[in-house]
């Protein structure tokens, strides 16, 4: 570790953390002219307009000053609410709810409130990237285990269980899952819930995009029984409200731990914006027939991209949920970051290389199919002709 230390003005532990795989590729196709992306991983639709209008009332009402730590009360009890409703889970407002600057501050501090020196996290990958550099920065320790196409993307307890050791403080998971769009059904979630409890696990379920769900009804881990004293739930407006912008997310936990989490988050953040969390309140009170035609939308692109990707050749698991398609380009022969590099520069279609997700993203490309379907058809078109050169 100690010859990755090059600068003596920034700490050994931040040296240590590699930059993102996914900028190399935006910062290329920065450059470039008429590129099709389907690269980042945010909605195509603006904020539903009432959304928008709720937070600039709040302007004009004058609330503009830092709100409760935690978070406006009455936004608390919508996400209560709204969790209860949709999900089957109940958290107390007051002491169990914490609102956050993104779903990406909740799992820093969710982090840092657990981990000592050396704890090990295990991390199902392929996964969000930031996942691996924050157990990093709370000093402890990512343990890979990767998943594959053939089970599609599925995790198994036996898979986890191989990866635990006498340090293992907590398993990461994310279902529907960035970027391979997995989901995991109650019987296959159970035995994982099953194994937490043996090795006292605690488990950080990342939902952020639980409304997108297509196939089945989500299920929130902390709806298993006897999880919801060791669950750390994730989630927040980015995705299915349509909110990335605005930096609003949400993180439920049991007393303890959301205290924890609070002093973090009221010491370096002290509260997520004021204009936003109105807006928030707005989405969550009357935002569900949006949720509703926004997840049509991607049903719908979603099972073209996947038919058309089978019709040019591309094995391609179905993503239950999500907004991500993870084919695989393995039989090209090139590394996924040749692929995406060739169809980049000579198509002019910008993906996401499966290797920075983690273990089992290589053979793989991300393709975000939160685009027009003018987008989606033409990439189609370009990814066939590269594939016509080397295959
Ligand atoms: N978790 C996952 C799985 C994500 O894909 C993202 C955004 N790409 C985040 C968390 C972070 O979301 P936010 O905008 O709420 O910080």
């Amino acid at each position: 570790m100690s010859n990755i230390k090059t600068n003596s003005r920034l700490s050994h532990r931040v040296q240590t953390i590699k930059p993102s795989g996914i900028r190399r590729f935006f910062d290329l196709a920065s450059k470039m002219d008429n590129i099709i992306s389907l690269g980042v991983g945010e909605p195509d639709f603006i904020t539903p307009w009432n959304v928008r209008e709720a937070s600039i009332s709040s302007l004009e009402r004058g609330f503009t000053a830092y709100s409760a730590n935690a978070g406006i009360i009455e936004l608390r009890r919508e996400i209560s609410a709204y969790m209860s409703k949709r999900f089957s889970v109940q958290y107390d407002p007051e002491q169990e709810v914490l609102v956050t600057v993104g779903a990406s501050e909740a799992i820093d501090i969710g982090m840092r409130a657990i981990l000592d020196e050396g704890d090990e996290v295990i991390i199902v990958e392929p996964s969000f990237v930031s996942y691996v550099p924050l157990v990093q920065m709370a000093g402890g320790v990512p343990v890979s285990v990767g998943t594959n196409n053939q089970d599609n993307f599925k995790v198994s307890a036996q898979q986890i269980e191989a990866a635990i050791t006498d340090r293992t403080k907590a398993l990461m998971l994310c279902f529907p899952n960035n970027p391979t769009g997995a989901t995991m059904n109650r019987e296959e979630m159970i035995e994982i819930a099953q194994l937490a409890e043996r090795h006292d696990l605690l488990v950080f379920s990342d939902e952020i995009y639980a409304e997108l769900s297509y196939d089945e009804q989500h299920v929130s881990f902390a709806s298993l029984p006897n999880m919801k004293d060791r669950t750390i739930l994730i989630s927040g407006f980015s995705k299915s409200f349509a909110m990335t912008g605005w930096r609003l997310g949400f993180v439920l936990a049991p007393p303890d731990l959301l205290a924890a989490m609070l002093k973090l988050h009221q010491y370096s953040l002290m509260c997520a914006p004021t204009m936003a969390q109105y807006g928030a309140l707005e989405a969550l009170q009357s935002g569900m027939d949006d949720i509703e035609r926004m997840k049509q939308s991607y049903k719908q692109r979603r099972n073209y991209v996947v038919k058309s990707f089978k019709e040019i050749g591309l094995d391609c698991h179905i993503p239950g949920g999500a907004f991500y398609a993870f084919p695989s380009i393995e039989k090209t022969g090139l590394s996924s970051e040749e692929f995406a590099e060739k169809l980049l520069l000579e198509e002019r279609v910008a993906v996401v290389p499966g290797h920075v997700f983690g273990k089992g993203g290589e053979g793989h490309i991300r393709c975000s199919y939160a685009t027009s379907m003018d987008n989606l058809e033409q990439s189609v078109e370009r990814i066939q002709r590269l594939l016509s050169r080397v295959l």
